[in-house]
């Protein structure tokens, strides 16, 4: 097969709808539908078509129709999606991965050699913990982990520890913990390390952390920006030029991209992002307002309430609280099972960020590899990723399930 030892350069022969990827010149919902989303210029189809192809007649030897030559290398629904995801978090380069892990991992390799350390909040998603650990450790990669929400700590660790990367998530999972992006880039940068902002939670919707500061950001699409629970994906977004070509080569070059089918149907969630995100957040904030104080419940954990810690700075930061909503059971373990097992509505389920809401227990799902470890999570707490659906609706089917504790 004759393949150019470089990955293909960026949006190959995409028309670049290039207004419509300046975040100064439309807002985000219309980004949303627009970016990346030209009309199929031979039809008129209003929506673009999904590619299924992996290979690209050439006109004469090594004379490409707009650049394309194998989908490995670059699919014309592929780069749509890129140019949307870029768009939307005010990236000039993105790349859409098989999943978040698989983007993870790429983003990783173009970064790290043999002798560099990790330094990650102590409540990062379980998959990436597990990742850096057991995939890249044995690889000669350090990995520590501390409280970001203190910036001594995390100061002092930077300082002492001169990682390459920081890594953070905010808000966390799944004790939704909010961190200070801007602070923690600027004393992160002041010691070289390249700072990662896992933003699948809040989604650029809610806050766009290369604006912030952030040198990366990175998602599993497979949650809200698909927001349909149908498809797996990952992405790496970012503003550096330099960075951006050794990720384009891993995805090249390793191949974990994302199918034109998988790609399509993520474009096509991320253009209701917008008034997703709007409905996702009224109905969490709903159910905190209404569930703080329940004698069932020691806590309830949500950055939209006054009372949570980082309430200040989560109003500075996001646009709104998000979808996502953790609960602390009064009656410890034996409560929170028969809560998450008592609901109706809330399926019980892995993952988050869909229209539908879900139950999760983090200790025995989500957070089971990470249990012995230091980012191990009570098992009193329940998540729930809180949908669209009506949020009267969602708040009886939670009191149901509490009432039945008795
Ligand atoms: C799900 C998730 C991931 C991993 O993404 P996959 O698409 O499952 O590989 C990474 N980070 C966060 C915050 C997640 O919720």
């Amino acid at each position: 097969m004759s393949e150019h030892d470089q990955a293909p350069a960026d949006g190959a022969g995409a028309l670049d709808g290039a207004a419509f990827h300046d975040h100064a010149l439309h807002g985000f919902a219309t980004r949303a539908v627009h970016a990346g989303q030209e009309f199929d210029p031979t039809t008129g189809a209003v929506t673009p078509p999904v590619y299924l192809t992996s290979t690209f007649v050439q006109r004469s030897i090594g004379d490409l129709r707009g650049g394309y030559e194998y989908a490995r290398g670059a699919n014309p629904t592929r780069d749509s999606l890129q140019r949307q995801l870029a768009s939307l978090e005010a990236g000039t380069h993105a790349y859409s991965f098989a999943s978040g892990l698989a983007a993870e991992d790429a983003l990783l390799r173009a970064v790290l050699a043999p002798g560099d350390h990790v330094l990650m909040g102590n409540d990062v998603y379980g998959g990436t913990h597990r990742l850096v650990r057991r995939i890249f450790g044995p690889w000669g990669i350090g990995l520590t982990t501390v409280e970001l929400g203190d910036l001594a700590v995390a100061r002092e660790a930077l300082e002492s520890l001169r990682p390459r990367v920081l890594w953070l998530e905010t808000p966390s999972n799944p004790l939704m913990k909010v961190t200070d992006i801007t602070a923690l880039a600027e004393i992160a940068h002041a010691v070289g390390a390249l700072v990662v902002v896992d933003n699948t939670f809040a989604t650029p919707y809610l806050q766009q952390p290369l604006v912030l500061g952030a040198d990366v950001v990175v998602h599993s699409t497979t949650k809200y920006l698909g927001g349909h629970s149908d498809v797996l994906g990952g992405a790496v977004v970012t503003n550096d030029a330099e960075l951006a070509e050794k990720v384009a080569f891993q995805q090249f070059a390793a191949g974990a991209v994302s199918g034109p089918l998988d790609a399509w149907l993520t474009t096509r969630g991320i253009k209701t992002l917008a008034v997703r995100m709007r409905q996702h957040s009224a109905n969490a904030q709903q159910l905190a307002d209404a569930l703080e104080g329940h004698p069932a419940l020691t806590r309830v954990l949500y950055p939209g309430l006054a009372s949570h810690p980082d309430h200040e700075l989560a109003s500075r930061q996001m646009r709104l609280f998000g979808g996502m909503l953790s609960l602390e059971l009064a009656g410890g373990s034996a409560a929170a099972r028969a809560f998450a097992e008592g609901l109706r509505v809330f399926q019980l389920a892995e993952s988050l960020g869909g229209v539908e809401s879900l139950v999760n227990y983090p200790s025995e799902m989500t957070h089971a590899s990470v249990r012995g470890t230091e980012l191990e999570v009570s098992d009193a707490i329940i998540r729930l990723s809180v949908g669209i659906e009506d949020g009267d609706d969602l708040l009886a089917d939670v009191l149901q399930a509490l009432d039945a504790l008795g």
